[in-house]
């Protein structure tokens, strides 16, 4: 039996949402000799016989002394964040060499897999391919911006013709604000840069969901276009202030997002087929993409040689993406401002 594009795109999302719910990676936080040894480690500022500078705090708590500006609340704060992430990553990296000896297998921490550390970046294969996203973001968006400004033709009164450029241009900010956070993430983890990385991710992947519908629907009225978004918004919105205020749950974050990706994804994919848009193979291309790109971030591996995981080869895999992405946004605005340009003549 044949089965048509939008039957094969339900199965897809189908198989998705069932894998969705068999990723349960073993926990290393539950490890009693790896919670005593973080304890143990943020008292005396020791792991063995490595010892933290920035885990000076004298016997009432407070750091000790110093000129005025290493006592500032802000510069306190960052310190003990960063004797905590030494802290929590010598005693993991202690933890994980016993228990390969015992022969047993990496385990997360924190929700988190183990990498090696090189230069002072935790993540040093994503920090360096997150930068090269946001490059390749910033290219796309400025190549878009020089065509719809200085290339397309203008309406008389100097405005472009295609209506979704506002909603393109956000989108490219906030990707780059997104792609941004990451490097600073994956570059130390704690919990200010964690919750801005999250929080920027959520909000970019609402905003492609609301541009998603709004291109495919074409709502191109502006009391329309406020009646769509602002769901969507007030549920993003409800989610970043879940996370950073009540709970950081992995488990329902991967969840939403994966959700709002999957949505989009589909609009997009069946909008491409129904309309028969003239870039409707680099949408396709771009979707199928993305769709095997979401499976990297759902059936992660544990990093390999302590350096590359699933969650880096994802990144690697968005770049392309994000390439044809921009180019289907340029040609996007190429189709729809010469037909409204003809229709104007
Ligand atoms: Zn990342």
């Amino acid at each position: 039996m044949a089965r048509s594009p939008f039957h094969r795109i339900l199965l897809f999302a189908w198989i998705v949402v069932l894998l969705m719910d068999g990723v349960h990676a073993s926990d290393g936080d539950a490890d009693p000799i790896y919670k005593a040894c973080v304890e143990q480690c943020e008292k005396t500022g020791c792991v063995g016989e490595k010892c933290f500078q920035h885990c000076k705090f004298s016997s009432d708590g407070k750091p000790e002394g110093g000129p005025w500006y290493l006592q500032e609340p802000l510069y306190l704060q960052w310190k003990q964040w960063d004797c905590r992430s030494d802290c929590r990553y010598h005693c993991m990296l202690t933890r994980e060499e016993e228990r390969e000896k015992l022969g047993g297998k990496p385990v997360k921490y924190h929700g988190k897999w183990l990498f090696r550390r090189a230069y002072g970046f935790q993540e040093p294969v994503s920090v360096a391919l997150s930068a090269l996203n946001l490059a390749i973001q910033f290219h796309g968006w400025v190549s878009f911006f020089i065509l719809i400004y200085y290339k397309l033709p203008l309406t008389p009164s100097k405005k472009n013709y295609y209506e979704y450029t506002g909603l393109w241009n956000i989108y490219g900010i906030l990707s780059m604000n997104s792609w941004f956070w990451s490097a600073v993430f994956h570059s130390r983890d704690v919990e200010l840069t964690e919750k801005l990385h999250f929080s920027s991710a959520v909000a970019l992947l609402g905003f492609s969901l609301i541009l998603a519908i709004l291109r495919a629907f074409s709502v191109r009225n502006e009391a329309s276009r406020v009646m769509v978004s602002t769901p969507v918004i007030a549920f993003v919105t409800t989610h970043i202030l879940y996370l950073n205020c009540y709970n950081l749950d992995y488990g329902l974050n991967i969840k939403v997002c994966v959700t709002m990706g999957v949505a989009q994804l589909l609009i997009w994919a069946v909008w491409a087929g129904v309309t028969h848009h003239p870039s409707w193979s680099k949408l396709w291309v771009a979707v199928v993409g993305g769709g095997l790109a979401m499976l990297l971030e759902i059936y992660d591996f544990p990093p390999y040689h302590r350096f590359v995981d699933a969650h880096a080869l994802w990144h690697a895999t968005t770049i392309p993406l994000t390439y044809l992405w921009w180019s289907f946004a340029k040609d996007d605005a190429e189709f729809r401002t010469s037909s409204l340009h003809k229709k104007a003549k």
